[in-house]
């Protein structure tokens, strides 16, 4: 592969989330032309690396590494085209490297990104739930309570939920889903982009039936659906809310009252209302 030399400064390089084929021409292209490639597992990105063929410096980097590390990596930055990639997917999603990346930034180093393949994404367009709008939160918490807390904080946002999961968390995540958004759509999409790939929607009372009968292998996001939209009321039950209005007030007063708690046409309920009274 012909590798032009690059700029110095700090290269955000996506890299495959499980299938080798993912990986970018313009991945491969900076991962032969960088200096310095700064990863969170040599081992894992030394295979990536030895699969395309190339040879470089590789250095453990992650978020909780100490001030000097950060420090050394940003100082080369001035005179080298330092590589960050993560384990998989695309790094500073739920993983390391937004304190490199700000630290850069502030420091006025060229920062670019390589982009890739992304797990959640990647879930996303499987999974037939609305994309127009969605939140990614990452890990669920460990603990029972707050994982709870951190669903009812999210169950009124307007958008799909995206989540990140491990198998041997799946089955008290979608239980927690099923008790703090109830009747929504869940989707768990597993082995993205393997040999096992698998996109299972449901309710998650449901999805948890079966992940615990099959107990899930593999890496896993899951999704929830936005909240349902309120039911409007029926007939039978608009006459009832009339009516109890009526007892209390003048048609015109119900009529509005009821218009405005239930999102409906006031002229229409102020006819009935008066057919009611009639
Ligand atoms: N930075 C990565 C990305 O862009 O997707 C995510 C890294 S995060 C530490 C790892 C989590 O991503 C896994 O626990 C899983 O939830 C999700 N993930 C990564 N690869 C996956 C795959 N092939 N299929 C399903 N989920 C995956």
């Amino acid at each position: 592969m012909n590798t032009p030399s690059l700029e110095p400064g700090l290269y955000i390089v996506a890299t495959p989330i499980g299938n080798l084929g993912d990986v970018s021409r313009r991945a491969e292209a900076v991962l032969a032309a960088c200096d310095l490639v700064a990863c969170e597992d040599t081992r894992i990105t030394g295979k990536l690396l030895n699969h395309l063929n190339i040879r470089k410096t590789m250095r453990r980097y992650d978020d909780h590494a100490d001030a000097a590390a950060r420090e050394r990596l940003l100082a080369e930055m001035g005179e080298k085209a330092v590589v960050l990639v993560s384990d998989a997917g695309t790094p500073l999603i739920s993983d390391p490297g937004y304190r490199l990346v700000r630290e850069a930034r502030e420091r006025g180093i060229a920062v670019t990104s390589i982009p890739g393949a992304s797990a959640a994404i990647v879930a996303l367009t499987l999974a037939g739930l609305p994309t127009d709008r969605f939140l990614f939160a990452g890990f669920l918490p460990v603990k029972a309570k707050a994982r709870e807390d951190t669903l009812k904080e999210l169950s009124g946002v307007p958008a799909t939920l995206v989540f990140y999961e491990t198998g041997p968390r799946l089955v008290a995540s979608l239980e927690a889903v099923a008790s703090a958004l109830p009747g929504r759509e869940v989707a768990v999409a597993r082995e993205l982009t393997k040999l096992h790939e698998e996109c299972r929607t449901g309710t998650a009372d449901d999805l948890a039936a079966h992940y615990r009968a099959h107990p899930p292998k593999g890496e896993i996001v899951l999704m929830a659906g936005p909240p349902l939209a309120p039911q409007a009321p029926g007939e039978a039950d608009i006459d009832a809310l009339l009516r109890a209005a009526l007892a209390e007030m003048p048609p015109s007063k119900a009529a509005g009252q009821v218009a405005r708690a239930h999102g409906l046409d006031r002229k229409a309920l102020y006819a009935r209302a008066m057919e009611l009274k009639a």
